[in-house]
């Protein structure tokens, strides 16, 4: 099994499919104009298809499709479709938020998605609108309902924000609670993109629990031996939630995740400021086996420990400067994809 220094396996590969997004999250994308990746640089499906089998031969065995807004690439069911057949590929899924779901969750189902998370931070419209700078609300809330029946179990993920939706905590569990959906709630990152970040707007999970626990009572832990970045929790009625507290408490030591931008540059960390370049690689002629060396000699060198690193920062201020992510938009969240 391939190990980085700190022993940690790559399992885990989140695909970015496209930068582009049809929302404007204000914790992701708050600016005004972005500087969109080259489109002849975006990968094609079967340049997608062939790193994906050289990572599944060194042992990646969960795919995640993101973005940007992953609905937003065209024909994406295709590729769900061209690689939901690879039986290595124990868990495929994709994280998205929503807008365009309510005419593409069957679809996705068909052809052969295994799992999917919404993104939703609000269930009031004029927040909504403010969060994101669309008034968009209904067409998520339309595609929750229409995914929910045809995915089981479907997430349903919400970065929480203190002064902007904190007080919702409750609210979304029950919402959760009416699709047969998981909430799990995100603490805000310090991510590239986030360039409104401050950590005064971090409800930290002790925070989220001590609130949910005020409304329900005694929330219990699950006890689970996995390296899902959520842990969760119980209710007293049973109903499962989960925290994810990247910001407060983050998981890096157990990290098995690596991401891959739409045009092909490997990023092993989240926090990572550089990437390797596998379009060129792949371009420029390089074999499965030469690719399998550039990724494993990569991985085999990994030290990342990104956000325990911005934990123990000082004087903690947004990660990149705004100059600096105009410069390399690989830098971004949307670019990278969450
Ligand atoms: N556009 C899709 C969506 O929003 O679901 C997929 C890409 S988005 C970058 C993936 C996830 O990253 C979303 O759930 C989003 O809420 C999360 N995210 C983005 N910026 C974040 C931040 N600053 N802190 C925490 N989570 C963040
Ligand atoms: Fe929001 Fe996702 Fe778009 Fe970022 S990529 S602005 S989180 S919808
Ligand atoms: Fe993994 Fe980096 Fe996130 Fe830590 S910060 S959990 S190492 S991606």
């Amino acid at each position: 099994m391939l190990l980085d220094r700190y022993q940690r396996p790559l399992r885990n590969l989140r695909l970015s499919v496209t930068d582009r997004c049809n929302l404007r999250c204000s914790y992701c994308m708050p600016e005004k104009e972005y500087v969109w990746l080259p489109r002849e640089d975006i990968l094609h499906f079967e340049e997608v298809e062939r790193l994906v089998d050289v990572f599944l031969d060194l042992g990646v065995d969960k795919v995640r499709l993101t973005g940007g807004e992953p609905l937003l690439r065209r024909d994406v069911t295709e590729l769900v479709a061209r690689l939901s057949p690879r039986p290595r590929i124990r868990d495929l899924a994709m994280t998205t938020n929503g807008v365009l779901l309510a005419d593409t969750a069957q679809g996705l189902k068909d052809a052969g998605l295994h799992r999917l998370t919404v993104s939703l931070d609000t269930l009031h419209r004029d927040r909504f609108e403010q969060l994101t700078r669309s008034d968009e609300l209904d067409r998520v809330l339309a595609g929750v309902a229409a995914a929910a029946p045809i995915f089981p179990g479907l997430k349903i993920d919400t970065v929480v924000i203190r002064g902007t939706n904190d007080d919702e905590l409750v609210d979304l569990v029950e919402f959760g609670r009416g699709h047969g959906a998981e909430v799990r709630f995100i603490e805000y990152m310090d991510v590239g993109g986030a360039t409104h970040w401050s950590m005064d707007r971090v409800l930290s999970r002790r925070e989220m629990l001590e609130r949910l626990s005020a409304h329900y009572g005694p929330i219990a832990p699950v006890q689970e031996a996995s390296s899902a970045p959520a842990d969760r929790y119980r209710l007293p009625d049973g109903l499962v939630f989960g925290v994810i507290s990247s910001t407060t408490e983050p998981f890096c030591e157990e990290c098995d995740r690596s991401r891959l931008t739409a045009d092909g540059v490997w990023y092993l960390c989240l926090y990572a400021t550089h990437g390797v370049d596998l379009r060129r690689a792949l371009r420029g002629g390089a074999t499965p086996g030469e690719l399998a060396q550039l990724i494993t000699a990569s991985w085999e060198g990994r030290r990342d420990r990104g956000a325990e690193q911005r934990l123990a920062a000082r004087d903690r201020a947004p990660l990149i400067p705004l100059a600096t992510l105009r410069r390399d938009p690989h830098l971004e969240m949307h670019t990278r994809g969450g």
